[in-house]
């Protein structure tokens, strides 16, 4: 079969997802068919080859700028040199293992959990909090695993919300996330399913009119999804938000904070109006995690929390993300405290232009 490459776009198999998972790139020359590798790309594929391979999705790889390596774009998905030069970085950041009651199965809070029902994406990007698992064999989740998860939550009454996530759940089958989905809703406490899944963004082509059906079987679903830069508001990506919305699935956006990708306010701004457009609400923006081989990747908290208080008062409300620091004991919302302090019966507050505002609020009526 012939490998893919940039004509393929024109043709009917492009829009064809399982053509698309089958034609992923993952070697240097797959790569060269759609951008002219740097020297240092080169040199990253051939050095982390045995530690984190890049996998790629022909629709994915059109969207990178063919000449230029700083791509936001390409930068998510392509290795680099940097990530050999990390001494701070963690595996697991996040102790998920520590916190596994059963293979795969993350509970950090005591009603919901994260359930990785497999290791698998349609792509691989570089700051990957599972980069750990992604693909290697220890982690794949095979069926009489599912169901030893799926006793575990049924044994568990307090668990009222499920994440289905990965890997990503869409790599699934449709009639095997099916299975999956009518065994969560046989549980009579599990009131709440959420599927974290990023093909929206890198292979929108999953989201067909038959999954869309099926999905609507379950509900109440929810989905995040997880675009980190206006590049990817593409019309096909448009097209599956879109779907899943008129399936009555409420869409969120979790995106990380990338330096030199999504760092600055006008990036930032231009991404989450964008969604919103695209009736995705932005819900999390996280700081990037202490993770192995992501140092390059990784923002100032401080100069993360002034970019979004500069997004406050400049666009909608509801347009700005809330951004959170992840840890084992769950998210920290990271902000300028707005409050100024109490002053006698009244509390002073910061607006979003600088006016300390104060307002009556007596300790007792
Ligand atoms: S889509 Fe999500 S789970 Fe998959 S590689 Fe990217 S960050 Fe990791």
């Amino acid at each position: 079969m012939k490998r893919a490459d940039r004509s393929d776009a024109n043709r009917p198999h492009w829009r064809d997802w399982t053509w698309q998972m089958q034609q992923r790139i993952r070697d240097a020359d797959g790569l060269a068919r759609f951008v002219t590798p740097g020297a240092d790309e080169k040199d990253a594929i051939e050095l982390l080859s045995q530690r984190f391979r890049f996998v790629i999705t022909p629709y994915y790889a059109a969207l990178m700028d063919p000449d230029d390596p700083s791509c936001p774009v390409r930068r998510q998905v392509v290795p680099a040199t940097a990530e050999l030069q990390d001494a701070a970085g963690l595996a697991d950041p996040l102790d998920e293992v520590q916190h596994s009651p059963v293979k795969n199965v993350i509970r950090v809070y005591p009603d919901r959990i994260a359930f990785c029902v497999n290791n698998e994406c349609a792509l691989t990007c570089r700051f990957c909090l599972r980069k750990r698992m992604l693909g290697e064999p220890e982690w794949s989740m095979k069926r009489r695993e599912l169901e030893t998860a799926l006793d575990w939550i049924r044994r568990t009454p307090a668990i009222r919300d499920v994440l289905l996530t990965g890997g990503d759940p869409l790599v699934y089958s449709d009639a095997k996330l099916e299975w999956l989905l009518a065994e969560l809703r046989a549980i009579p406490h599990v009131e709440l399913i959420r599927l974290g899944s990023r093909l929206p963004v890198t292979l929108p082509f999953r989201v067909t009119d038959a999954l869309c059906a099926m999905l609507e079987r379950h509900h109440p679903l929810w989905l995040n999804t997880h675009f980190n830069h206006p590049k990817e508001l593409t019309p096909e990506a448009a097209e599956a938000c879109d779907k899943l919305t008129r399936a009555g699935i409420p869409l969120g956006n979790q995106s990380v904070l990338l330096r030199g990708i999504n760092d600055s306010p006008e990036v930032m701004k231009q991404l989450c109006e964008g969604l919103v457009r695209l009736r995705v609400r932005p819900y999390y923006c996280y700081q990037a995690q202490r993770l192995e081989g992501t140092a390059h990747f990784r923002v100032p908290m401080e100069r993360g929390i002034e970019l979004f208080r500069q997004l406050r008062g400049r666009t909608s409300g509801f347009a700005i993300p809330q951004y959170v620091l992840d840890t084992p004991h769950g998210k920290v919302p990271l902000s300028h405290a707005t409050w100024r302090g109490r002053e006698g019966d009244d509390v002073v507050v910061e607006t979003w232009d600088g006016h300390l505002w104060r307002e009556p609020n007596p300790l007792e009526p």
